[in-house]
């Protein structure tokens, strides 16, 4: 008997066809209109949630595949068609991910299809925890959640920024303070509901890249969220605090765990620009000639296009295994995942810049979608934790040390 196979099964084959085919047909041809308008691409995600990819339901069902490759396969399909669409489409995801990480069973079932509405009536999530003085450490966060006991309710204050789907989501998850001397121990996630007077968007940010994709500040003044939106509940956050101050491990810290989990599917999207521009340079560098042969011909871009592939593939596997790992509850010991995210942006960077390169004057313009996809791919190193902060969490992992 073969244990061990990196052949996808059947359902898998099928739901990469589909995706791509929707990728192909919907997503890519779109791409350069939203790109320009910079806005959020609303009849495509209709039309995303018109075939069910726009779903809580086709999530779910991403989620539960026990190899843990179909969420990955779908992320890397749909980027491969255009990143900024996919992160529009895919932006409620990280603020489910927030639940599912944080929540009760019970706050599932009652938050989760809200971050998605219904085909009638689509909704978008957001997940908050970046601020202007906190981004890479999120253990400062300013933004204050204080407890009024007598009416069970949680007053929230504070700026967020660069905020995917912020303001124009319907639903919030809000990490905060509430103990500030704890730093990220003391912090808590919260779900601001459907219009809650006092959270507004602020700034709109326009953007290198992933413009179709909307990332704005959030701002909280005195938000009155009730006692049920503190995602876990309020005796699992005492317990936790207390541990926390008597200088105990504690088991979660709201974003961080977030994060760990979302890092492989954010690499899996990096995979999908990556081999976008690897399949049209490898086009255009058969087609293209100079000096009376397809450049190609040349080793200077044959190789290129080598180191590309193999780039590519090493990233994917990455993401494979981290997905793996994360769907099988297994420890990352040696920061497997954020492995996955730093190779796989690392890569998306270095690939879209070589077939800028190859493709020459062509490759700079417009009227090819290669120099988007560069301007696109630089998020990836960026976002979910910067490229250093990934280095910092193996480092950490793979010497048991505080590196600094
Ligand atoms: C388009 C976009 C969408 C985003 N979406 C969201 C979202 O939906 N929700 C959300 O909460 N946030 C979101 N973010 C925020 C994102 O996660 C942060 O930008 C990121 O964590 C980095 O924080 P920063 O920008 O404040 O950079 P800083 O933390 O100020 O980092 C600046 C530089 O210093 C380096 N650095 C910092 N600390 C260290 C260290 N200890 N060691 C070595 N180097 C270090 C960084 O690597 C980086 O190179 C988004 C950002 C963008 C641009």
């Amino acid at each position: 008997m073969v244990d061990f196979s990196l052949e996808l099964n059947e359902d898998q084959l099928q739901i990469q066809q589909w995706v791509h085919d929707f990728a192909e047909k919907v997503i890519r041809p779109a791409a350069h209109e939203w790109d320009e308008r910079e806005e959020t691409p609303w009849p495509i995600i209709q039309e995303a949630a018109k075939i069910g990819i726009y779903s809580l339901d086709f999530l779910v069902s991403c989620f539960s595949d026990p190899t843990g490759l179909t969420l990955p396969i779908v992320s890397e399909e749909m980027c491969w068609g255009d990143a900024g669409i996919t992160l529009a489409i895919l932006g409620s995801t990280l603020a489910l991910t927030g639940i599912v990480a944080n929540g009760t069973p019970e706050q599932y079932e009652e938050w989760a299809p809200q971050c998605f509405g219904t085909l009638d009536d689509i909704k978008l999530a957001a997940f908050c925890v970046s601020e202007p003085d906190a981004g890479s450490d999120v253990s400062s966060l300013r933004t204050r959640a204080v407890y009024e006991e007598a009416t069970d309710t949680w007053v929230l204050n504070g700026t967020k920024t660069w905020i995917t789907n912020g303001g124009i989501a319907d639903l919030h998850v809000v990490v905060a303070s509430v103990d500030p001397s704890l730093g990220a121990r003391g912090q808590a996630s919260f779900i601001v509901p459907p219009n809650t007077p006092g959270i507004r968007q602020g700034q709109k940010f326009k953007k290198m890249g992933i413009r179709a994709s909307h990332t704005a500040e959030v701002i909280l003044e005195d938000c009155r969220i009730p006692g049920r939106c503190l995602l876990g509940g309020k005796d699992r956050l005492d317990e936790r605090l207390a541990r926390a101050r008597e200088g105990k491990s504690s088991r979660s810290q709201a974003a961080l765990a977030t994060f760990e989990a979302s890092r492989p599917m954010v690499g899996a999207q990096a995979v999908g620009i990556a081999r976008a521009a690897y399949e049209y340079a490898l086009d255009y560098a058969k087609e293209r000639k100079q000096f009376g042969r397809p450049i190609i011909d040349n080793q200077a871009i044959a190789f290129k296009l080598a180191d590309m592939k193999m780039h590519i593939d090493a990233a994917r596997l990455l993401v494979w295994r981290a997905s793996w790992m994360g769907r099988n509850n297994k420890q990352f010991s040696n920061g497997e995942g954020s492995m996955s995210k730093l190779y796989a942006g690392e890569t998306a960077v270095w690939v879209t810049e070589q077939a800028i390169q190859i493709m020459g004057g062509y490759g700079y313009v417009r009227e090819h979608p290669v120099e988007r996809w560069h301007r696109d791919s630089k998020i990836f190193t960026i976002f979910e934790g910067t490229s250093e902060i990934q280095r910092l969490v193996i480092s950490r992992a793979i010497s048991g040390m505080h590196i600094r």
